[in-house]
């Protein structure tokens, strides 16, 4: 799955917004002329006019950047069953109220867990000093079962992934706390392919602990799936396999991951490790729906979403503040110019996408007999930093009826158009049965330096950037809602 982009299109000029040639604008299509074989009208020259005039609007608007500066410091982290969650729910759905939307709370159970003490230190290493210890930073990886109150300490097993786990013997493994050292690409990351990094490293997060239990480890750590640098660990949830015994997990910084890696070639070392977070009872909670109701077809909706809950390390200002705070623009752009949608544009802010994902659960099941009423979904969940374009999941036609739409989001310097596999998690039910899935192209080159850290907090954002996210989605929103033909599916 690629979610990255080649460096080329974070070349400066890109990155700026400035106009770059033609031909490297890969939107076939978007010529000037018509195509001989005459194609049926997509975008109507009144549609086609009111997206500049939205286009415009979006960037000259500080909506979005208002509306995630309250979600992330008025109201702070919202790790789901949170009361900051809660309270994120009513203001998102009391906003969007005001802009005159048709608001609904689709009420989903969520996980409810908490992080409780995270203190880690290695009490045993070669060369050590008498009676001292080496502080480790970590964190619990969400859902993660607690180590006993007082603790637990043993031997730690640094192995880079899970080839290395099954070439070792069960003895090796067994009492131990097991370190699954795999490498975020940094690299990878800084040309563009953020997303595929942090694919390739999330696995561990996810199957380590599990993997490592099955061989009798008592704990499992893993290195940060991130690009941060000062020590700063990187939470996300672990999925705990059904056949294996639940182990403390956490996450180590990548600084310490490298220390103990270092001692543990010169001989033994060993860890205390406190971990003492809860999983508390399931909580209720909802998605925030908000209809702007189409004129033509109100049946048919397009969604535009983010998810309204974070991780708890930080303010969940890249992840997801701002993803909600540019679909809520959207509702707010339309409704400034009085623009009127043919379709139904739907806002939805997605509860529990961090760690279960039981809001799009949730909405797969009580909508999936409207499905064919979906005409098209989108999801903004790659940070706030600058868009380029849009990506599509969809028959390879709709990027061709497009065009016109990318000569318009060119302006803002985001002109490109690229089909790729997969749009959003929260929307992924709909992608898997053809409903066409959209998500802007972010710059994602920053956005893993600080992903479920402490340190995704308001400032992160540069408002001029998050006003061009909203752009491309608020006229990418509009155009489909009022394309003159059905988009093939
Ligand atoms: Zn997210």
């Amino acid at each position: 799955m690629k979610i990255g982009l080649p460096l080329a299109v974070f070349s400066s000029a890109a990155l700026l917004g400035t106009a770059w040639s033609r031909a490297e604008q890969a939107s076939p299509g978007a010529a000037d002329s018509p195509s001989p074989t005459a194609t049926p009208v997509v975008f109507s020259p009144q549609t086609l006019a009111d997206l500049r005039r939205l286009q415009q609007a979006a960037i000259n608007s500080d909506y979005a950047y208002r509306q995630v500066a309250h979600l992330a410091n008025n109201i702070g982290p919202r790790l789901s069953g949170s009361t900051q969650a809660a309270k994120a729910v009513e203001y998102v759905a009391a906003e969007l109220k005001g802009l005159g939307c048709e608001v609904q709370l689709e009420k989903a159970m969520v996980p409810h867990w908490v992080r409780g003490e995270e203190i880690a230190a290695l009490t045993q290493f070669p060369g050590m000093a008498e009676n001292t210890t080496q502080k480790i930073v970590l964190c619990a990886l969400g859902g993660s079962v607690p180590t006993p109150a007082v603790g637990l300490t043993a031997e730690v097993i640094p192995i880079e992934n899970f080839d290395d786990l099954k070439s070792l013997p069960r003895e090796k493994v067994a009492g131990k706390i097991v370190l699954f050292n795999y490498h975020f690409d940094k690299e990878m990351a800084a040309e563009g392919h953020g997303g595929e990094a942090y694919g390739e490293a999330v696995v561990y997060r996810g199957s380590g602990p599990s993997a490592a239990a099955k061989k009798g480890a008592i704990a499992c750590l893993i290195r940060s799936v991130g690009g941060s640098d000062y020590r700063l660990p990187h939470t996300g949830a672990t999925n705990y396999s059904g056949d294996a015994p639940k182990i403390p997990a956490a996450a180590v910084t990548a600084e310490d991951a490298n220390l103990i890696v270092d001692l543990a070639r010169q001989g033994p070392v060993k860890m205390k490790l406190v971990l003492t977070p809860q999983t508390l009872p399931e909580i209720e909670s909802a998605n925030v729906i908000a209809d702007v109701k189409g004129t033509e077809h109100p049946e048919q909706v397009v969604i535009v979403s983010g998810h309204l809950d974070s991780w708890d390390l930080g303010t969940g200002a890249i992840d997801d503040g701002a993803g909600v705070a540019v679909s809520m623009a959207t509702a707010s752009l339309i409704r400034q110019l009085h623009l009127k949608p043919k379709r139904t544009i739907r806002i939805i802010a997605w509860m529990n996408e961090e760690n279960g994902s039981a809001g799009s659960k949730t909405y797969a099941k009580e909508h999936a007999k409207d499905w064919p009423n979906h005409f098209a979904a989108m999801e903004i969940d790659l940070g706030a930093d600058h868009p380029v374009g849009l990506n599509i999941h969809a028959k390879p036609e709709v990027k061709t009826m497009l065009a016109p739409v990318a000569a318009v989001l060119q302006e803002s310097g985001a002109g490109i158009l690229r089909l790729v596999e997969h749009c959003g998690a929260d929307i992924e039910s709909m992608e898997k049965i053809g409903v066409p899935a959209f998500s802007p192209i972010q710059d994602n080159r920053f956005y893993f330096n600080y992903h479920h850290s402490a340190a995704d907090t308001l400032d992160k954002i540069v408002p001029k950037q998050l006003a061009e996210n909203a752009a491309v989605v608020a006229v990418s929103a509009y155009a489909l809602a009022n394309a003159e033909q059905p988009l093939p599916r």
